[in-house]
């Protein structure tokens, strides 16, 4: 077995590492399997390594409609695939998924490229819709529970893996990298919402789909999910800084880029940077602390 097929062992869960420490566009998949039934969630690129001796499973869970989650799904055409009725609609077309992006015109052509040739984009119309609350029973004590978890996409959802509680958080990711709010169907205020649901919750293990793999006691998830959480106010401190005694652009922010750091190379950034230091400026202006001295200019009040 080569490093890039590691897998974790927790009782009725088999984490299948991927390549990296799941880094993107890599990620963790979630193997659950009970004595009646088993389920994939969120088959990752590092599914492909493994296309040889794919776990044989009973459905596919999506955690949520975004390129990394789904890229190894098309390896599982013949088994029922599920995703929360608010992403859904990313699965019925490239077109569909493409607004949930929203990256726009500039780097289309060659975001299409990379989410057919590179992640597989799969579409299919038969998608099973899941709601907060709904339950897979896989026998015995072995379930999962599906718990809404919106503001990273529309429809992104939390897993409860009984009997061992151990809670999927797919994209809320506690990485260093901090919330991802940048697409067309992301919103900042929701995923706060999310981060205060996710911190009032006990489950035993933390597990995320990037870099961690899963955390197994409190203290490790707190001091990861301070330093996540707290990625949001330090945009909007640095956002304050920038727009002190000078007024500023939304294309002079997104220039000088808040989420990514500068010398990151990554196809969406501008989109990325527009989309999230949007709503973090929309509501500075609501606060007051941040006026629109012209149009389309603002500065620190
Ligand atoms: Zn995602």
């Amino acid at each position: 077995m080569t490093a890039e097929l590691e897998e974790r062992h927790y009782d009725a869960v088999t984490v299948l590492l991927g390549p990296d420490g799941g880094r993107y566009p890599d990620g963790n998949t979630f193997l659950v399997r009970g004595p009646e039934e088993s389920l994939l969630i969120d088959p990752a690129l590092g599914m492909l390594d493994r296309r040889n001796a794919l776990p044989a499973v009973d459905r596919i869970l999506n955690s949520h409609c975004h390129e990394d989650h789904y890229a190894g799904n098309h390896l599982y055409p013949d088994v029922p695939w599920h995703c929360h009725e608010a992403d859904i609609e990313g699965f019925e077309s490239l077109e569909k998924m493409l607004e949930i992006y929203g990256y726009g015109p500039v780097i289309e052509e060659e975001w299409i490229r990379r989410l057919v040739e590179k992640y597989h984009y799969t579409p299919r119309a038969d998608v099973v819709p899941f709601r907060d609350g709904d339950v897979f029973e896989l026998g015995g004590s072995v379930r999962v529970r599906v718990i809404h978890a919106p503001g990273h996409t529309r429809g992104q959802c939390f897993f409860w893996i009984e009997p061992q509680d151990m809670l999927y958080l797919a994209d809320v990711d506690l990485s260093s990298f901090g919330p991802y709010y940048g697409d067309a169907w992301s919103d900042l205020e929701d995923f706060e919402t999310t981060l205060d649901a996710l911190e009032a919750l006990a489950p035993r293990s933390w597990a995320t789909f990037h870099h961690i793999g899963v955390l197994e006691d409190r203290e490790s998830f707190e001091a990861r999910y301070t330093r996540f959480r707290s990625m949001i106010g330090d945009r909007e401190r640095r956002l304050l800084e920038f727009l002190d005694g000078t007024p500023r652009s939304l294309d002079e922010i997104a220039a000088h880029r808040f989420i990514y750091r500068p010398g990151d190379d990554v196809l969406f950034v501008d989109a990325v940077e527009r989309r999230s230091m949007a709503m973090h400026l929309e509501r500075m202006c609501a606060a007051g602390s941040v006026r629109e001295v012209e149009a389309g200019r603002f500065l620190r009040s």
